[in-house]
């Protein structure tokens, strides 16, 4: 009797270990459950704030030079009212209306209706149907990737456009820059409220979504974790790589054209934004099926942080260098482009090969060789919603020994190479490595946060073992 009673308690408290072990990964696997104060006043500060900026910078451009000072001084000594400015402001036209509808239309055909053909004839690169990452309520979803052949499609199309055709001018972006600008906030605005509502009436999987109670946080950071109309329109994959990333070339190819329209040249620095952020983007989509495994897809919750900044913030700032160079067109010394190119190249690789390096690792299990040797890692394990336990490892050799988020540093380092492409006249372009590196250092902090509640004391030996973040010895 006396052992049929101790069993008993052993199972109650087993199914106690549990279920706590399942509220802990609900609470802290993924976005927060709670709102503290200090996350609620940065997220009403970014919905208040960041449609502004966005539009506080192009109108630097178009009416004073790309200068962020100028406008402030002339609206404090009263040389101008807002009103002016606004009254200066391009607003939604018919002819953007339509661009940007075809734009989005087409971007969704190729997404939703040509299967992936580029991983049948490219070596070594991983296309259509693949799985993503366990999410926290076990389930592993199926992702159609073929953003590699989108980009391509559309960029063949655009060389013949500008090539043979001419059915529209190659600066047709650029002209309607602001125009456009409407377009992308009605889009960012219109698919996060949608997202928001179908988070509450009807989410594609009920057990991956977070209520925080805060209307403003869950509009903000999102309730569902993978949004889905029908069986393969991933909200999440479709909105990060296109429409905005495939624009990105796109975008900087049209500033080029305009500096040739205007200038009768297309400067160096111009070539060398082109170049590098072009490189960044086919990267980009050349490892769309890796892309599966990162944060963005991995933790995010798809709300306004993603859904506007896609459409919005990324495809405008991001391609703020190749705007700048519209209005101050730099030809750089040949000792200022070869060290632009080297840094961008350098930090590229860097990039790369760390990123390449976990994927290998993960993909094979460690089961593999990082520079020559068998990778070292820290077995770690974590428990699913369901209460299921999983087992994973990490890595401890190669540049993932040097610092937590080499990766980054390399991503910071190309950064800041597009940057200085841009000269010294004006702080504007530089506007891309200070956003970068407060957005990579608070996603370090962010994703160590997360990474310490799912993997508990196994995190804390990794720590102890690869002790930096970003700079070896430094920080
Ligand atoms: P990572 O690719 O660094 O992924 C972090 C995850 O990797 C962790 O959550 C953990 O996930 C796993 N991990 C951490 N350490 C190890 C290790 N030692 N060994 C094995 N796995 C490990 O981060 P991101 O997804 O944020 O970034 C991917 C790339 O995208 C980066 O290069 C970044 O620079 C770039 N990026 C660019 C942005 C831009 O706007 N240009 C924005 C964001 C990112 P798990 O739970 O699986 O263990």
């Amino acid at each position: 009797m006396a052992a049929h009673q101790e069993k008993k308690l052993t199972e109650e408290r087993k199914q106690q270990n549990m279920q706590n072990d399942t509220k802990a990964s609900q609470g802290q696997w993924g976005r927060a459950w709670e709102v503290d104060w200090f996350s609620l006043a940065s997220i009403l500060f970014l919905l208040m704030f960041a449609p502004l900026i966005v539009y506080y910078f192009i109108m630097s451009c178009a009416q004073y030079q790309c200068s962020l000072t100028d406008p402030l001084l002339d609206l404090l000594k009263g040389n101008k009212h807002l009103s002016d400015i606004w009254n200066r402001t391009p607003t939604l036209t018919y002819r953007a209306a339509g661009i940007y509808s075809l734009w989005v239309t087409f971007q969704v055909v190729l997404y939703m209706s040509v299967p992936d053909f580029c991983h049948k004839f490219l070596p070594g690169y991983v296309g259509g149907i693949q799985e993503g990452a366990v999410t926290p309520a076990g389930v592993v979803n199926k992702y159609e990737i073929n953003g590699l052949q989108a980009w391509i499609i559309t960029h063949v199309l655009w060389f013949a456009n500008a090539c043979c055709f001419h059915f529209f001018s190659p600066t047709i972006i650029f002209d309607n820059w602001i125009p456009l600008l409407w377009c992308a906030n009605i889009l960012g605005y219109a698919v996060s409220t949608f997202a928001m509502i179908k988070g509450y009436f009807f989410p594609s999987n009920a057990k991956d979504c977070k209520f925080t109670g805060n209307f403003f946080y869950d509009y903000m950071m999102g309730i569902e974790f993978n949004p889905r109309m029908g069986k393969w329109f991933d909200f999440k994959l479709f909105f990060n790589g296109r429409p905005g990333i495939v624009a990105w070339t796109l975008i900087n190819l049209s500033f080029a054209a305009k500096q040739q329209e205007l200038y009768g040249e297309v400067t160096n620095s111009m070539i060398l934004v082109n170049v590098l952020q072009g490189i960044y983007v086919l990267d980009f989509f050349w490892n769309e099926a890796w892309y599966l495994k990162t944060i963005d897809i991995c933790h995010d919750h798809f709300g306004w942080y993603l859904g506007w900044g896609d459409c919005v913030w990324l495809p405008y700032l991001y391609t703020l260098q190749g705007l700048y160079l519209v209005y101050h067109p730099v030809q750089l010394g040949t000792a200022h482009a070869v060290g632009v190119l080297m840094l961008g190249l350098v930090g590229y690789y860097i990039f790369r090969m760390t990123n390449h390096q976990k994927d290998l690792f993960r993909r094979t299990n460690g089961n593999c060789r990082i520079w020559g040797k068998k990778p070292e890692y820290i077995e770690c394990s974590y428990v699913s919603v369901d209460g299921t336990k999983y087992y994973s490892k990490l890595m401890t050799s190669g540049f993932w020994g040097w610092a937590r988020h080499f990766n980054y540093t390399g991503d910071l380092m190309g950064s800041l190479a597009y940057c200085l492409a841009c000269g010294f006249e004006h702080i504007l372009p530089y506007f891309y490595i200070i956003y970068m590196t407060i957005l990579l250092t608070h996603r370090c902090i962010r994703d160590e946060h997360r990474c310490c509640s799912k993997y508990g004391k196994d995190w804390k030996h990794y720590t102890a073992a690869v002790p930096y973040r970003l700079l070896p010895g430094i920080f």
